[in-house]
This record gives structure tokens, C-alpha cells and sequence, in this order.
């Protein structure tokens, strides 16, 4: 279920059971465990299950999953957004026994939803991730290109 790097599998659309991640998994065996409450094991799959709760609009998970400090007040939903594409590039550390690391990933999205041209949008950063009571969560990150 994990290194599918450069896997191009992510469907576009539709709620067929893949996961919105791009894994190549089904939601139900992929994201879907850590956005129901299981802890992620890994600061990559924490980064993943956050693109799926951004295409997903699963506001609450991105709260839990943002460390506090960090954490900007009153993040809402954003429905004229379409998640369409995650590349997981670079990982650091982040693995079980740590208790930092970095993960580097392109992410594409839609712009507009209703009105917008559906312009598609791209992020490249490189995030940085913490364990916190035993739970990796997001801290920050560098924007790059
Ligand atoms: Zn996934």
C-alpha cells in the first residue's frame, strides 16, 4: 500500500473508492483509517491523509493534524477547490521511530468551481512534520519554486 511514488493512478473525480491521494489504494485501506482517528505512522501518510482531507473538505481532520503553534484561526472549507493531483518527491526521517521529519510534494488543484475557468494550480513545499503526543502532526513549511 505505500511506495507508490510518481503513481499516476489517482482518478479524477467520482467516489468510486480510490483514494484522493493519488496511492493507487482504496480510500477505505488507505487515508480513510487515519481520517476516522487511527494515528498515522508516518509523517508521509500524516501528509497524504491531509491532501485527502483537503479534497475531501474535512476541516476537522486538518485541525487535529495541525500543530497548535502553527495552527491558523478559523480555517474553513473551501468548496471551489478541486484537489486533482498529489507527487510525494522527497521524504525525510518521518518514519516510526522518529520524531521529526520533512516531506516534499507537488500538489494540483482546480481553481473556480462553479464560476472559475478551472484553471489548474500548483503548490510545491516542503513541509515539516512533528510527533506530539504520540501523533505526527503538521508544523510548517517552505514554499518552493
Ligand atoms: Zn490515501
Amino acid at each position: 500500500m505505500s511506495g507508490a511514488f510518481g503513481g499516476a493512478a489517482g482518478s479524477a473525480g467520482g467516489t468510486g473508492g480510490s483514494c484522493p491521494c493519488g496511492s493507487g489504494g482504496m480510500y477505505a485501506a488507505c487515508c480513510g483509517p487515519f481520517l476516522d482517528g487511527t494515528p498515522a505512522p508516518t509523517a508521509e501518510a500524516l501528509m497524504r491523509s491531509r491532501y485527502t482531507a483537503f479534497a475531501r473538505n474535512d476541516i476537522g481532520y486538518l485541525v487535529r493534524t495541525w500543530h497548535p503553534r502553527t495552527r491558523p484561526e478559523g480555517l474553513c472549507a473551501d468548496t471551489g477547490t478541486r484537489w486533482v493531483a498529489l507527487a510525494v518527491i522527497d521524504t525525510v526521517d518521518g518514519g516510526p521511530d522518529d520524531e521529526s521529519g520533512e516531506v516534499e510534494f507537488e500538489a494540483e488543484w482546480l481553481e473556480g468551481g462553479a464560476a472559475g475557468a478551472g484553471r489548474r494550480q500548483r503548490m510545491h513545499e516542503r513541509s515539516r512534520f512533528v510527533r506530539r503526543g504520540g501523533r505526527w502532526v503538521y508544523l510548517d513549511g517552505d514554499q518552493l519554486d
